[in-house]
């Protein structure tokens, strides 16, 4: 039976105590290289069954190389910085805000942070093992180490000598919680679908009598920081009256907006409104006094919901701020970064945005600026670490522009050879719609950025740790560092080299695709060794997910444009998502998360590689224990084939022999050479599903089916044999456990399969006409046994003859043996026509005779293994029956059951020692022996 667990179990132990890895890369070392760069996975959790899909496919792919000979680095990745890690070690510690952290102390913060990372690389380290991960484990790159923070500090001391980097003021999107802005990049599959009240207000027009712009937000927060309100020039407005009052709203929406008993008093065209001033509902605040507001132009304003009337506060929204920037008009920033109201705001001062909707509310309607509120159902962003609704805020960032090597990328990611092809129109959109990189972010764990700004107006960019040291105040300080991090990079205060006034470095930490984005060069030590950096650069292949396009694949991408203008890869497999068997997403509240443990522990990890492989990557995959089931069935067959061939292969030079024996040798050299081909074009789902036509369908099914009863020919034995381990070793590289427990059974070549080299097809063998005529015999074998079915007539009962009649019959004929024997038909004809096949049903008296001989020889054979005879014991045989025909057969049945002597009788004498009655269709034997 076979035991994945065990197997597994069993070569991890083999694999480490012998080293098997290290043979390999010893082996392989010198060759050509092979260059993977892994993507770095973040050490902040055990990892689930959808990041073992992505890391099956780094390990097919390493090991498919490594037996081709290719040199290879096999350096894993940890992701260890941002806000996935200080999230969750604020939730260890029990804080919930910047506040808490700093009361905490930065220092034992960092430490944190530092430890969990160590904890949870160490668990999926471990855990990778498990999946049967070929890494150099003990080599691991982490992305906050030194080196890595010092490559990314080159990178943006080149950015700001190419005048790219920028600290600039801009309308961001903000978390309150984490207390920082996100970039473009973190906000794609961020946005749910929640419920706001949305609020229609009315703002009089200066200089008339109830006469009122109908204005309609969601977001009541920042309604204190109004400004103006936009139309649309073109759109067409309507002057209404209702209980008295005279309402300005676009026509299209006016009746959906003021429902019932109002009158349109005039349509006009949207520019005519341009320029009339309005009294704000906050005008009594401080900070809004002295504003003027009046209606602007703005060609994006619609019809379709609102009043067609946008209310704009620049400070609060990014359009907003690019129209202010156009009109000239002021900008208000009403909060700070938890979202407290700021000072100049009067009674919202000290409040917070979370809880100011119901005031606003309030307020409005006892100044008699509210129209009514409605429940509106949309489309909203959240924070991708805490969930947490995002706010958008006038914020100071630090920026890297983009225009400038937007075409370089875009033109460097063309060069890329994307699995599936669609990656790469995907990539393109991204560079199209690319905003100026927001590298600055409000947090403590992570990149420091290496600027400084002097009150002289001069800022410093550092590009390395010596040139740190060379500027610092006190030197000394920088060699007793412990590391790059807050808090301890901030005690490094650096002479300004205009005013030479103490300066201190910004308190932002980087974004962490900057971090997981240069390992391109850090990993391959760019600073350091040149030699070594062009050996592995650029990477040939890379796989992950396809979110990443936006992610790493775009900040790696970004990052060797601006140092190097090419790209850092050259050709990318992506995969999707992986979801429950029902094809639900995977969520720990919907209780149907799986996580890698228990998955490996209930199924195995080769069942699950099966899993992975099989997969097409451009479709989700609903991963489950049922699907699982049918797997193992897979894996089981090739279990068994492989100990047949162990049981039944005692010679393994293969000789050229019968048409069965040439047709699976063809079999086998074609599979070879379209794996190979498979793997060469990234295509691991096309490989490993010729695996299985080869091994299970051709090999175990078709083959074993035909060499049945000839496994006493050295010659079959032979092409088995070969068959079967050319077939392992093709399958080595996606279930490595189960293929090196049977290598290690029936092979005793090399010390492991993976030291064996990857099979080369011998094309000679491959005879594509032989294979064709096959399948049409394997199809016309099928009809044979579906007629005999239909008939209600056992293979086991010869019949006379078949009429194959076939457009072209003359190559199937040296098949005739093979269909005889499969369908136990005494003669086939072949005859040229259209496809048909016509079986005689007709028993003989003969035939049926012989069906009895036969059918009464398996019995024998059963009782002979139930008495558990070899097949050298010769029996001396006793039947007892009432038919006389058994004479004439007796010769032939004392040969197929080795029988010294055979003992025809009516009735038995005595029993012998093994004895059994046997009914066959209506006739009954007595046999013993
Ligand atoms: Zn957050
Ligand atoms: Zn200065």
């Amino acid at each position: 039976m076979y035991n994945p667990q065990e197997v597994e179990k069993e070569i991890i132990k083999f694999w480490e105590k012998d080293k098997v890895f290290d043979k390999v890369r010893k082996k392989n070392k010198g060759n050509k290289p092979f260059s993977f760069i892994d993507g770095p996975i973040t050490a902040n959790n055990p990892m689930g069954v959808h990041h073992a899909w992505g890391r099956t496919y780094k390990d097919i792919f390493q090991r498919f190389k490594a037996m081709q000979g290719f040199d290879q680095r096999y350096q894993n990745g940890f992701d260890c910085q941002g806000l996935w890690v200080e999230v969750e070690v604020e939730k260890d510690l029990g804080l919930n805000s910047k506040k808490e952290i700093e009361e905490y102390g930065l220092e034992k913060f960092s430490k944190a942070c530092r430890k969990r990372v160590e904890k949870y690389s160490k668990i999926q380290t471990e855990q990778s093992i498990k999946l049967g991960q070929w890494m150099d484990w003990d080599n691991s790159y982490y992305t906050m180490d030194d080196y890595n923070i010092e490559h990314i500090w080159y990178f943006l001391k080149e950015c700001h000598k190419k005048g790219w980097l920028y600290k600039g003021t801009k309308v961001m999107p903000w978390c309150l919680r984490c207390g920082t802005s996100l970039a473009q990049h973190e906000l794609v599959d961020t946005y749910e679908e929640k419920t706001h009240e949305a609020v229609y207000f009315k703002v009089p027009i200066k200089n008339t009598k109830n006469h009122y712009l109908l204005i309609w937000s969601t977001t009541s927060w920042t309604f204190s920081s109004n400004v103006a309100a936009a139309v649309n020039p073109s759109l067409m407005y309507v002057k209404a009256e209702q209980d008295g009052n005279i309402y300005y709203l676009a026509e299209k929406i006016a009746d959906k907006v003021l429902r019932e008993n109002y009158k349109i008093l005039e349509r006009l065209k949207g520019n005519k409104l341009i320029g009339l001033e309005y009294t704000g509902p906050f005008d009594y605040l401080p900070t809004i006094k002295n504003i003027k507001h009046k209606i602007i132009a703005w060609k994006d304003v619609g019809e379709e919901e609102g009043t067609g009337i946008v209310h704009i506060a620049p400070g609060c929204g990014a359009e907003d701020h690019e129209l202010a920037k156009r009109e000239n008009l002021p900008e208000i920033a009403p909060i700070d970064e938890t979202g407290d109201y700021v000072e100049g705001f009067d009674w919202f001062t000290g409040k917070n945005v979370r809880n100011i909707h119901k005031l606003v509310v309030e307020d409005l309607k006892k100044n008699n600026f509210l129209y009514r509120t409605e429940n509106y159902r949309h489309r909203y962003p959240h924070c991708w670490r805490c969930k947490e609704e995002l706010v958008f805020r006038l914020v100071s960032e630090w920026f890297i522009s983009s225009d400038e090597i937007r075409p370089l990328m875009k033109k460097n990611a063309k060069s890329v050879v994307w699995h599936p092809e669609h990656g790469g129109k995907l990539m393109q959109d991204w560079l199209d719609n690319m905003q100026d990189w927001n590298i600055s972010r409000r947090r403590y764990w992570g990149l420091p950025l290496p600027f400084y700004e002097c009150s002289c107006g001069h800022t410093e960019i550092i590009g390395s740790k010596a040139d740190l040291k060379k500027i610092s105040v006190d030197p000394k300080k920088i060699d007793s560092l412990p590391e790059l991090h807050k808090p301890w990079i901030d005690e490094i205060k650096i002479k300004c080299p205009k005013c030479k006034k103490e300066v201190s470095r910004i308190a932002d930490v980087g974004d962490c695709w900057l971090d997981a984005g240069i390992v391109p060069f850090s990993t391959l030590n760019y600073l350091q060794d040149k030699i070594y950096w062009k050996k592995w650069f650029p990477a040939e292949f890379i796989t992950e997910m396809r979110e990443q396009i936006r992610l790493w694949f775009y900040s790696m991408l970004f990052m060797s444009t601006t140092l190097k203008n090419v790209s850092p890869y050259k050709s990318v497999l992506l995969n999707e998502k992986v979801n429950d068997e029902k094809g639900r997403p995977m969520h720990k509240s919907l209780g149907n998360a799986i996580w890698f443990d228990d998955a490996v522990e209930k199924i195995g990890a080769d069942v699950m590689r099966w899993m992975y492989s099989f997969q097409n990557p451009s479709a989700n995959l609903n991963f489950g224990y049922q699907s699982a089931k049918e797997a193992k069935k897979d894996l089981d067959i090739i279990w068994n084939l492989g100990n047949y061939v162990k049981l039944y292969c005692k010679h393994k030079k293969e000789e050229a022999g019968d048409v069965a024996s040439k047709w699976i040798i063809s079999r086998r050299e074609s599979a070879k050479e379209k794996v190979t081909k498979y793997l060469e074009k990234i295509q691991p789902n096309q490989a490993i599903a010729e695996i299985k036509q080869f091994l299970i369908e051709d090999l175990s099914r078709t083959y074993g089916q035909l060499i049945r009863d000839d496994l006493d020919n050295p010659r079959i034995q032979a092409t088995l044999y070969k068959s079967f381990i050319d077939g392992l070793k093709l399958l080595a590289p996606f279930i490595p456990f189960v293929t090196e427990k049977l290598y290690q059974e029936i092979s005793n070549d090399k010390e492991s399969i993976f030291l064996e080299d990857w099979s080369i097809s011998e094309r000679k063998y491959i005879d594509n006409d032989l294979e064709k005529y096959m399948m049409e015999v394997k199809y016309i074998i099928q009809e044979i046994l579906a007629q005999r079915d239909k008939a209600q007539i056992g293979v086991r009962w010869p019949l006379p003859n078949v009429l194959v009649t076939n457009e072209n019959p003359n190559p199937l004929e040296k098949f005739k043996d093979i269909i005889k024997k499969q369908t136990n038909v005494k003669q086939v004809i072949f005859k040229t026509g259209q496809n048909s096949i016509d079986l005689d049903i007709k028993i003989t008296e003969e035939l049926e005779r012989e069906g009895y001989i036969r059918e009464l020889t398996r019995r024998i054979q059963e009782l002979r293994k139930k008495a558990k005879l070899k097949k050298e014991d010769k029996i001396k045989l006793h039947i007892a029956t009432k038919e006389n025909f058994l004479e004439n057969f007796k010769e032939e049945l004392k040969e197929k059951v080795n029988a010294a002597d055979i003992k025809v009788e009516k009735k038995l004498e005595k029993k012998p020692k093994y004895h059994s009655i046997e009914k066959i269709k209506d006739k009954e034997f007595e046999i013993g022996f």
